[in-house]
């Protein structure tokens, strides 16, 4: 079944300027903003500007210049954040993705979570 994106999600919204965000990062290629039910003190979504549902369809139809650029938000995000290896105690970065990913937005997003343990990865 082909990859079919809806441009109504919030994400796209938010992209569009239709809804507010409080955003960390503003790129040509990605977008990062605290999430609006943050689960831990660092909470930040970053997402692409393009059209992807998930990190599959992203990853085999994004170009490389989208792929990079994404790429390197999630780094700066770390470091504006203050959760990277090299300078901060750590993070999760989660990307949930269809069904059983539990994925709310169906727009790509990388959950950027740190300031505090994450935890065991998976708990059921
Ligand atoms: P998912 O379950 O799709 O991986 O995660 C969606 C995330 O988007 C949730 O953590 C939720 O709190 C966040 N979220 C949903 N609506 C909004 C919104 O309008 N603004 C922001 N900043 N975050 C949102």
């Amino acid at each position: 079944m082909p990859y079919v994106y809806d441009d109504q999600n919030i994400f796209a919204k938010i992209l569009r300027g239709e809804i507010p965000n409080n955003t960390v990062l503003d790129t040509e290629y990605a977008l990062a903003f605290h999430d609006i039910q943050p689960q831990r003190p660092v909470h930040v979504l970053v997402i692409p500007k393009g059209p992807y549902v998930s990190y599959d369809h992203f990853a085999k139809e994004a170009s490389d210049a989208e792929i990079v650029g994404f790429t390197r938000a999630i780094g700066q995000v770390c470091d504006m954040m203050g959760v990277s290896i090299d300078a901060g105690d750590g993070y999760r970065m989660i990307a949930n993705s269809g069904e059983h990913g539990v994925q709310d937005v169906p727009h790509l997003h990388a959950h950027i979570m740190g300031g505090a343990s994450t935890g065991r990865m998976i708990q059921s």
